[in-house]
């Protein structure tokens, strides 16, 4: 029989593995408050549990590890991108970012994307598969342990879509928001999704308190479609339904990401769209120059964002130019796994 994996179980649901081992109730707590306060990562580090129960423990659940597989540390900032090595082999990729309030890190949530972003890395060569709750827990636990930090802010913007493996993300955020547990406010992650409009109803109807950003990239169906194929599923005029059904349950605001794609999106006709769609709801759009992907011709300048920006705020739309840490190390969502698995592959 396949182990269990024990650090994506909810307290109840270790709880309620446990009547089978005939322990006494507190049991499940002491070992939870071991795997997310303590984290450790064997069952023999459990001292206060009786060696016979953990070696019980040992032959029905699992408890996961990451690897690193590669590093690359940035030369002009703070910035780190992991690559780390899953239990089965796959890859996925982490990036630890320095800010002035603290450490923040961008996650994976699958082993490639089935979105098939056009400008998008992690996209090219497909999906695989899920990851786990523990997956998503084990990028923070190995990245802090690596580089003697603290997270104090999360994304979920690395490889794979967020809202496309909901169930597993929302019991990610329930391990990491757990009062027993680990106790991160919610308040200090964000959530970005291309736009799978159900979702984004659903994550709101939850109440987490947690931030959503969508990524937008352009202000017309037409061209939208043609970059990002959700669009064709959900366009436009509904998925800006969602995002103010999104600011009306949970009072946050929707931020919207915009990657600036030289002569595809940055025209003052795209501008005035943009503008047009964003008005009277106080949104604020990040805008980033594209990353450049070997296989794809997108391409941007800074200035050329910077340039979007300052037409963007003469017709009153907020807007930032996004900085671009880690340039050096190929940052850009999932070029890091792509290129390793095309040299291995
Ligand atoms: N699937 C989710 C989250 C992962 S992608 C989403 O689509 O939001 C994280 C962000 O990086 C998204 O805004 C995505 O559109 C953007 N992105 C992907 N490839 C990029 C590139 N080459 N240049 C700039 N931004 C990119």
């Amino acid at each position: 029989m396949e182990k269990q994996d024990i650090l994506s179980m909810n307290l109840p649901e270790l709880q309620a593995a446990l009547t089978a081992f005939q322990v006494p109730k507190y049991r499940a707590g002491q070992i939870y408050r071991w795997l997310h306060v303590r984290k450790v990562r064997s069952f023999s580090e459990m001292l206060d549990i009786p060696s016979k129960l953990r070696s019980e423990l040992d032959s029905a659940f699992c408890i996961k590890s990451l690897f690193v597989a590669k590093k690359l540390a940035s030369c002009m900032d703070d910035t780190v991108k992991y690559l780390y090595r899953l239990p089965d082999g796959q890859h996925v990729e982490t990036v630890l970012m320095h800010y002035k309030h603290g450490w923040r890190l961008c996650i994976s949530t699958q082993v490639g994307c089935k979105m098939g972003c056009a400008f998008c890395a992690s996209t090219i060569a497909g999906y695989v598969r899920d990851l786990t709750p523990s997956e998503m827990l084990l990028q923070i636990d190995e990245t802090e342990r690596d580089a003697g930090v603290t997270i104090s802010g999360l994304v979920l913007m690395g490889i794979g879509e967020p809202m496309d493996n909901f169930d597993n993300v929302m019991r990610f955020l329930e391990l990491l928001s757990d009062p027993e547990g680990r106790q991160m406010s919610l308040r200090h992650v964000t959530v970005s999704t291309c736009g799978i409009v159900p979702r984004i109803r659903e994550l709101a109807d939850r109440k987490t308190g947690l931030t959503l950003a969508v990524s937008l990239h352009n202000p017309t169906d037409a061209a939208r479609s043609k970059i990002m194929p959700v669009n064709r599923r959900y366009p436009l005029s509904e998925l800006m339904e969602a995002c103010q059904y999104f600011f009306e349950t949970t009072g946050r605001r929707v931020t919207f990401e915009y990657a600036v794609m030289e002569g595809e999106n940055d025209s003052d006709a795209d501008a005035a769209a943009l503008a047009k769609l964003l008005r009277g709801r106080g949104a604020h759009v990040n805008l980033i120059p594209v990353n450049k992907v070997r296989e794809r011709s997108y391409h941007a300048t800074r200035r050329a964002a910077q340039d979007f920006m300052q037409r963007l705020e003469r017709l009153g739309v907020h807007a930032t130019v996004r900085r671009t840490l880690g340039s050096d190390i190929e940052a850009a969502c999932g070029q890091l796994r792509h290129e390793t698995e095309k040299d291995t592959g």
